[in-house]
């Protein structure tokens, strides 16, 4: 291994302490993340250990600063060649020496890297887990000193998750093999039940776990009832993230395809990502949001879990995201680097409806269905609370939040609500006398009196309940009707075409009445004001917004990392992140030596860098 290299500026408090000398010296960080001090200093020990923290957590220092300090080599288990190369990149400017092994690699490239191995000219080497499994290659790391093996995405063994990959169920041979070796798993999936099966799977009963809180403070929390779709869309990006990289989830490809064509005839910079594409367009597209600023991919969610770009500033869903799992996963790919970045959704009722329809419609069993119906149930619940989003979603994870959080759309206008007992008998009762067969739109035509044909030809114009709710509007109603669900009063009609039924809970409120407090639609008129008075601000949860001066010399900066990042055909972010010339920006560092005392300036990118981003900074000075 390399020698640790340590900052100048902590040579005097000498702390014996190696790991934090590569955390100063080799990344330039001053200080540990949360639980992260303690992972790495159990897998120095020799320890097996679980991390367990949230995206932008810090999890890849826990296996990297290890690898460094003990003796050997670190082994890492990725799922995806686009993941490994990420990181062998970054790594590389911090003057650590990593490779990767896998299929992509030319014979000759691949005997390159054994050679490097075998000759102990490794820090790090990334591998898939079926390329790890091989036998060759599991003889060659017979033949080498070790330092630790490290597991990442580690949720990877869970059968019911939707990453499930079937080559890390035999990652535990690695505890047999290699006794003695430390073995480190990750993930930032948060359930219980994951946790258990990375245990059991990979055999780690004797490991240390430590989980991190699942709270990203800077994520800005956004979920809005109207069903405005693209428009939405479009309104919030403009007036948000203008020039910002983003992600856009839709549910279906064509819906990809159809968002991605209307927000370029918009003038925004977009590209179609899914598995229907070609594999030259994706790679395009995944190379364009990486190696570009700007840039956003709308996208199914086969896009993503490749993704470490840090500087990720909104992510959107067009859609329901499946789980508040799913949910939290997807917008956990905004912000890694911790400055300030927003989740929005729009969704509508059809989303809730097919939802639900999968369900019952699925060939699994009771017990499983009840299992998903619950996560629907929370899921609605987030989207249809009036409380803070922020509480709601750690609330699922079992993690309480005191107070409200301020950076959620809830905290800062909170909705008005209404006594909807009323309106939801109205509501129950159209749905009942209709016969329980009939979807959203028609219950609502009856609710309000509509003269259509079909009506007539069902003679629903004779019921009691024809008409009765002509006061509400059809955008209220739908409102009430989503609420109702999510209450879990409504639900689709099993055996139907999206046609909507009472469930138990539903009869018994049509029968003995309740109280349901409702959130009020929000006007759009009030929702475009909140747009226009807040243009191209930025939430400011982390660090106040840039003023002109520093912004001059922000995006100055950003000049110079994108001439720096073509030259080596990485991308920008590599070279240093948004939150370290931000710290630039605002701190104006003369000299070298301030210079390194900047986060994320270790010692071998400030004598790579340091002469260039000094330059700039000077011209700015004077
Ligand atoms: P994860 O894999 O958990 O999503 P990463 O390992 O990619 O997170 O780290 C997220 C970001 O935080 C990276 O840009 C990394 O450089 C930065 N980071 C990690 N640990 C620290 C630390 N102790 N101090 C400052 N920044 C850190
Ligand atoms: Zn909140």
């Amino acid at each position: 291994m390399t020698e640790p290299l340590v900052k100048t500026d902590t040579l005097a408090d000498s702390v014996p302490d190696p790991a934090l000398a590569v955390l100063r010296g080799t990344f330039g960080f001053d200080q540990f993340h949360p639980h992260q001090g303690e992972v790495i200093r159990t897998v120095i020990d020799g320890g097996d250990a679980i991390a367990i923290m949230p995206t932008g957590g810090g999890k890849s220092l826990c296996y990297q600063i290890p690898s460094l300090v003990r003796e050997g080599t670190g082994v890492v288990v990725s799922p995806l060649i686009a993941l490994m190369k990420d990181q062998v990149d970054a790594l590389r400017q911090y003057g650590v020496r990593a490779a990767a092994l896998h299929s992509g690699l030319s014979p000759a490239d691949r005997r390159g890297v054994e050679h490097r191995l075998l000759a102990g000219d490794l820090d790090m080497l990334y591998v898939a887990p079926e390329g790890l499994l091989a036998e060759p290659t599991l003889a060659l790391l017979d033949k080498i000193p070790i330092a630790l093996f490290a597991v990442d995405e580690a949720h990877c063994v869970s059968r019911w998750g939707h990453d499930f990959r079937p080559e890390y169920l035999r990652l535990s041979v690695l505890g047999e093999r290699f006794a003695g070796v430390p073995r480190v798993a990750l993930t930032a999936t948060a359930d219980a039940l994951t946790r258990r099966e990375i245990v059991e799977r990979l055999a780690l009963s004797g490991a240390d776990e430590h989980v991190a809180g699942f709270d990203r403070p800077n994520i800005r929390y956004m979920i809005s009832e109207a069903a405005g779709g693209k428009q939405a869309l479009l309104e919030f990006i403009t007036a948000k993230h203008h020039g910002d990289s983003g992600i856009v989830y839709c549910l279906a490809r064509r819906h990809v395809d159809d968002t991605a064509k209307w927000l370029c005839g918009k003038g925004l910079r977009a590209v179609p990502y899914h598995a229907g594409l070609p594999k030259a367009e994706r790679e395009h597209a995944h190379n364009l949001f990486v190696s570009e600023d700007g840039v956003i991919v709308v996208a199914t969610v086969a896009f993503g879990m490749g993704i470490d770009k840090p500087d990720v500033r909104f992510v959107a869903h067009l859609n329901l995201p499946k789980t508040i799992e799913s949910y939290y996963q997807e917008t956990g790919r905004a912000g890694r680097d911790g400055l300030p970045a927003s989740a929005w959704m729009s969704y509508g009722i059809q989303d809730v409806m097919m939802l639900m329809q999968l369900l019952q419609q699925s060939e699994a069993g009771e017990e499983f269905k009840r299992v998903e119906h619950g996560k629907i149930n929370a899921l609605m619940g987030l989207c249809e609370t009036a409380d803070c989003r922020r509480r709601a979603l750690l609330g699922y994870f079992g993690e309480s939040y005191e107070r409200p959080c301020g950076n959620c759309d809830n905290c800062l206008d909170a909705p008005d609500t209404w006594d909807g007992a009323a309106a939801v008998r109205k509501a129950l009762s159209a749905v009942f006398q209709t016969g329980q067969r009939f979807g959203v739109n028609y219950v609502i035509e009856v609710l309000r009196g509509g003269e259509t044909d079909r009506i007539r030809q069902f003679r629903h114009d004779r019921l009691e309940i024809y008409g009765a709710g002509a006061e509400i509007e059809v955008p209220e109603w739908r409102s009430v009707m989503r609420q109702a669900a999510a209450a879990g009063l409504l639900a689709p009609d099993p055996e139907g075409y999206g046609g909507l039924r009472l469930t138990e809970k539903g009869r018994a409120f049509a029968r003995d009445g309740g109280t349901i407090l409702l959130r009020k639609l929000r006007r759009k008129e009030s929702t475009r004001a909140a747009a226009k008075s807040s243009r191209h601000k930025k939430p400011a949860a982390v660090g106040p917004p840039l003023d002109e001066a520093d912004g001059a010399l922000f995006e100055a900066l950003r000049k110079v990392r994108l001439e720096l990042a073509r030259a080596q055909q990485v991308p920008p972010y590599v070279i240093f992140h948004d939150s370290t010339l931000r710290e630039m920006t605002r701190q104006r560092p003369g000299d070298v030596d301030s210079m390194a005392t900047i986060a994320g300036v270790g010692q071998v990118k400030m004598q790579r860098y340091g002469a260039d981003f000094l330059k700039v900074i000077r011209e700015f000075e004077t």
